[in-house]
């Protein structure tokens, strides 16, 4: 039985220090390779894990059974931050597999697990999840047209189209919501399929760049065929099995979100230092201070939001309200930092030469991405009215 986040050890400032000078120092200069994307990037993205694994920083959160170093989440969640600095720190150091890994060791068969779990681990494969369709609202996932019919023998044909599938373009295995049974609409029905990208059928139709960076995609799934086995978890599941993943996932993201908001706030603050005007550093104005003020409370005010949301998913208790409110909370904060970052810094903010458009363009992203905040926002409110 895997402890995937044991109760023991610590993992201290020293290791955060060690993950932040990796990131700082290795992954950060390579980040305009690395946004690139395509071969170059995939060479430097392995370097870096190379880099990592000799270093003892490879796959903290992981669990030991799986190759990683089993830190308990609230011990993980300082350093999540520091990862997240850098949009690629998660994946140079082996974390960015998390709930994948997770998913398949709880839910997958064992021919399955075993056919993937520890290349994907390990870096040697890439992985998507593709719940979003084109043509249905992605924040009522019951109205799902992909759809997976079973065959005689078994094997599982789908058929149907995502898009805004993160990374499918590199990735070796996508794990694809689809309709088994019923009609959109219904609750019951809807199953999590792993599809490996080289089956016949499986289409990359086009990037679709968000506010001017690559890295999402549509995909078309034309008669794609997969063995019986590669079902996650039981037919009719996918709701119980994305649910677990989201919770982790939306809180791995708010502490990732904390990291680059830090980023932003330090650019701000030295630039307020160091900027002069003619009666002195913008520093010295107040409406600067005020920027200064607003951007520290936000991040402060959020932060114990988000490891109040890691410490009781760590305890396995009921975290629905806190992940709601991190989520809403911490994507608020990244983009108003950033946002006022950008102010301080004047036109520079908005050019090529400080990683302020990629952290605002986080900051938007974030409002989005695992559900709007209108699903948070009524989702916690229907909590609290019902339990009060
Ligand atoms: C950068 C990025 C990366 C992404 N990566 C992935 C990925 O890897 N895999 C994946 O499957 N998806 C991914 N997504 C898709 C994302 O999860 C969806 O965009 C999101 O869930 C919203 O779905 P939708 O876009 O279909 O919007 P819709 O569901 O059509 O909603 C549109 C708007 O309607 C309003 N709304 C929706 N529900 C409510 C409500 N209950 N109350 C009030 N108003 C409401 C909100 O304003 C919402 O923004 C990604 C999106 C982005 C931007």
């Amino acid at each position: 039985m895997v402890r995937e986040f044991p109760r023991t050890g610590d993992a201290g400032g020293e290791l955060r220090e060690r993950v932040a000078e990796f990131v700082n120092h290795r992954v950060i200069p390579r980040e305009p390779e690395l946004d690139a994307g395509g071969p170059a990037a995939a060479r430097i993205l392995a370097g870096l894990q190379d880099e990592a694994k000799r270093n003892g920083l490879w796959a903290l959160p992981l669990p030991v059974e799986l190759g990683g170093q089993g830190l308990p989440l609230t011990s993980y969640a300082p350093i999540a931050e520091a990862e997240g600095v850098s949009d690629h720190g998660p994946a140079a150091l082996g974390s960015s597999t998390l709930l994948d890994a997770l998913m398949l060791h709880r839910h997958a068969a064992p021919r399955v697990r075993e056919l993937y779990l520890e290349r994907l681990t390990t870096g040697r494969i890439r992985s998507a999840y593709a719940m979003t369709e084109p043509e249905t609202p992605g924040s009522d996932p019951l109205l799902t047209e992909t759809r997976a019919t079973a065959g005689p023998d078994g094997s599982w044909t789908l058929s149907g189209r995502k898009w805004f599938t993160t990374a499918a373009a590199e990735a070796d295995i996508v794990t694809v919501l689809a309709r088994t049974d019923g009609e959109p609409g219904d609750r019951h029905g809807l199953s999590l399929l792993l599809v490996p990208t080289a089956t016949p059928g499986f289409r990359i139709v086009r990037e679709l760049p968000v506010l001017g960076t690559g890295g999402q995609w549509e995909i078309e799934l034309n008669g794609v065929r997969v063995p019986a086995d590669h079902l996650i978890g039981q037919r009719g599941d996918a709701l119980a099995v994305a649910a677990q993943r989201l919770q982790l996932g939306r809180t791995l993201r708010c502490l990732r979100w904390l990291g680059q908001a830090e980023r932003a706030f330090a650019l701000m603050r030295t630039r307020a230092r160091e900027r002069t005007l003619r009666r002195g550093p913008l520093g010295d104005h107040q409406l600067v201070q005020q920027h200064l003020f607003e951007a520290l409370l936000a991040i402060r005010s959020t932060r114990p939001l988000v490891h109040e949301a890691a410490r009781l998913i760590e305890a396995g208790r009921d975290a629905h309200i806190e992940v709601g409110l991190a989520k809403v909370a911490a994507a608020r904060m990244l983009q108003h930092v950033a946002d006022a970052a950008i102010q301080v810094h004047g036109a520079a903010g908005l050019g090529p030469d400080t990683p302020l458009p990629g952290l605002f363009r986080m900051g938007r992203m974030a409002r989005l991405l695992d559900g709007p905040d209108e699903l948070h926002i009524t989702s916690v409110a229907r909590r609290v009215l019902r339990e009060g």
